[in-house]
């Protein structure tokens, strides 16, 4: 039986699978890492065409069902737990020989994308290319620019840290059990560098945060909002002209350029 909360909706197009591996371009020198291989049937595609395929299923109950549909292969090795509290560190270290780039390949389970894809992004990993496939109204708010409805903080963190394109969408119906929604395969790489240089990350994110906190406000109100408070809406005033940046816009038009430039100067405040 399969397990709803985990996100349990298996891939069953042969299609789809081989698609999904050729978007990642896996072939005989790749490392994978595939997240919540479920019943394996990724997962052999992946192992058909790549070197080595580690793969993290937090279900201890489907490690007979991988281990048959896995038979065939010497190059899978599975480890269970939840991927958002291992150390990939460590298990990547441990699979794979010193410095070659890992390729993360999955069919994700949708209640935890965002979390899964921040922990791939920022904990450091040798990771170069992520292919998931994720709910299709996630990908288009990873993919948004601004002035779109779907673009957001989670648009921002995503596109500075990575540049992501959208490969395919993916109806419901070629799913077990078939999902609430439609999905969408979506390829990140990593950027060499971040998309724009910030002085403090972390008060950068709080920003952003902090801008798009009610969507129908102006970027001002938002700051005072959420950030600041009545007193400071002068000084506000003054670094949003000081930047260039006009006080009546909201959030959503903002550039993550224009995001960094205003964190740099409140930042230094
Ligand atoms: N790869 C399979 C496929 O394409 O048919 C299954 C994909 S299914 C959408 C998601 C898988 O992720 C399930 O096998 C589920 O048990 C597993 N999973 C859910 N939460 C997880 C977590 N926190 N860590 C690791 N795996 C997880």
């Amino acid at each position: 039986t399969l397990k709803k909360s985990l996100g349990q909706n298996f891939l069953i197009d042969e299609n789809i699978l081989n698609n999904i591996a050729s978007a990642a371009d896996i072939d005989e020198e790749s490392y994978v890492l595939e997240i919540g291989p479920g019943a394996g049937a990724l997962t052999q595609v992946l192992a058909s065409r790549g070197k080595k395929v580690i793969a993290v299923e937090i279900d201890q109950r489907l490690e007979p069902v991988l281990k048959d549909t896995l038979q065939d292969f010497d190059n899978v090795s599975v480890h269970f737990g939840d991927v958002l509290k291992l150390n990939l560190h460590q298990i990547i270290d441990q699979e794979c020989p010193p410095g070659v780039p890992v390729k993360v390949v999955a069919n994700l389970p949708y209640y935890v994308t965002t979390p899964i894809l921040m922990k791939l992004l920022t904990d450091g990993l040798p990771i170069k290319t992520i292919v998931v496939m994720i709910q299709k109204e996630v990908a288009g708010r990873l993919q948004a620019e601004p002035g779109e409805k779907s673009y957001g903080s989670l648009s921002i963190a995503v596109q500075y840290l990575a540049e992501p394109k959208i490969v395919m969408t993916v109806p419901k119906t070629v799913f077990v059990p078939q999902p609430n929604v439609d999905s969408a395969v979506i390829r990140l790489d990593i950027r060499p560098e971040k998309k724009v240089k910030v002085d403090d990350e972390t008060f950068f994110y709080k920003l952003v945060r902090a801008s798009f906190a009610q969507r129908r406000k102006t970027l001002m109100n938002n700051l005072i909002n959420n950030l600041y408070d009545k007193t400071q809406k002068e000084q506000l005033l003054e670094v949003l002209e000081q930047t260039g940046i006009d006080p009546g816009r909201r959030g959503e038009t903002l550039t993550i350029e224009e995001f960094a430039r205003l964190s740099d100067v409140l930042s230094h405040k």
